[in-house]
């Protein structure tokens, strides 16, 4: 069958951007809201984005909390999972710093 509109089959958007996809990409074992792997692989904030947006059919009762993401040069809120920043070690830079910072970096996500 070609096509589908079984609402539990995993679109793309699902498959890359939801616990559940992961989960199942990495084939881990047991129900991705209880999976220790995934919630080891991800930021909290990004474990929380992953578990709870609109790809996800079923989304995480509980998202744990997370500190917000501050860049490490001017301090502003850094939201992972819509903003572009870049990372220098284990400290973030939001976009406009990090554009500073590295001004021929390639490809800012
Ligand atoms: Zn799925
Ligand atoms: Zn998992
Ligand atoms: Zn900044």
């Amino acid at each position: 069958m070609l096509f589908s509109f079984d609402t539990n089959s995993c679109s793309r958007n699902h498959r890359r951007y939801t616990l559940c996809g992961l989960h199942h990409v990495e084939e881990h074992e047991g129900p991705w809201q209880q999976c220790k792997a995934c919630f080891d692989a991800l930021e909290p904030e990004m474990y929380a984005f992953y578990g709870t947006n609109d790809f996800n059919f079923e989304v995480l009762k509980e998202p744990p909390a997370f500190k917000p993401t501050r860049c490490s040069v001017c301090a502003g809120v850094i939201r992972l999972a819509t903003d572009g920043y870049a990372m220098k070690g284990r400290e973030y830079l939001c976009q406009p710093c990090a554009l500073k910072e590295f001004p021929d970096l390639p490809g800012l996500r």
